[in-house]
């Protein structure tokens, strides 16, 4: 059975996972405070929190409350997301499973609630996997189709659809075999911007673009 979140980490490179996998994988308690943004929408949007959206959140608390408005307007189901069925709920599935931080229902649908940034449209290619995942493991545990799940980006009000195409199932798939297929340190990424704002950057030893910039390499 594979983990949500090993899928994901290969997906950003197989390497960072045989490094995750040997590491603490407690979470910070700041993420964990940020996560919980993604629980306090009503509150916010009625002018509260300006304490804690000014200590996590991304922006200072008027423009989030903008972006979070922005939200309501696009997300087709942000109600759902206000008050879900269910939190940080354990999903499994025939082939993997993990934590969805939202489970909705009618009908059914995961939300994945990531402490990070989104990117200018859609979300990150792991990100991808990881909401495939959650998707495929709850229509395995509700015995349904789940066509839809969402990724929220708490600290910046922000939330995105991830539709269930056949693109992303490919991508989900080769996401299971890359794990499977891991059985000592996978090899480094070449010349790949990820290596940047990788945690295990040292530990790794790659030589990021912006390492090679300063030495004129
Ligand atoms: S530094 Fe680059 S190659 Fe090494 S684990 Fe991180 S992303 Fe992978």
């Amino acid at each position: 059975m594979l983990a949500f979140s090993d899928l994901r980490e290969a997906t950003y490179c197989p390497r960072k996972l045989y490094y995750v996998r040997r590491a603490d994988r407690s979470v910070p308690d700041e993420v964990e405070a940020v996560r919980e943004l993604a629980h306090r929408y009503d509150a916010i949007l009625a002018g509260g929190c300006d304490e804690e959206l000014a200590e996590l959140a991304a922006v200072p608390p008027p423009a989030y409350r903008e972006q979070l408005r922005h939200t309501v307007e696009r997300c087709p189901r942000f109600d759902a997301l206000r008050e879900p069925a269910a939190r940080d709920v354990l999903v499994t599935g025939r082939d993997c499973r993990g934590i969805a931080g939202k489970v909705l229902a009618d009908p059914p649908a995961p939300s994945l609630v990531s402490p990070g940034r989104p990117p200018e449209n859609g979300v990150w290619e792991p990100h991808s996997v990881w909401a495939v995942a959650a998707a495929k493991a709850l229509a395995w545990e509700n015995g349904t189709s789940v066509e839809r799940a969402f990724v929220e980006y708490p600290a910046y009000g922000t939330v995105r659809t991830v539709e269930v195409t056949a693109r992303r199932t490919a991508a989900y798939r080769r996401a299971m075999r890359t794990v499977e297929g891991i059985d000592g340190p996978p090899p480094r990424l070449r010349n790949s911007a990820k290596c940047e704002s990788c945690e295990f950057a040292d530990t790794c030893g790659v030589k990021t673009r912006t390492l090679r910039s300063l030495l004129g390499l």
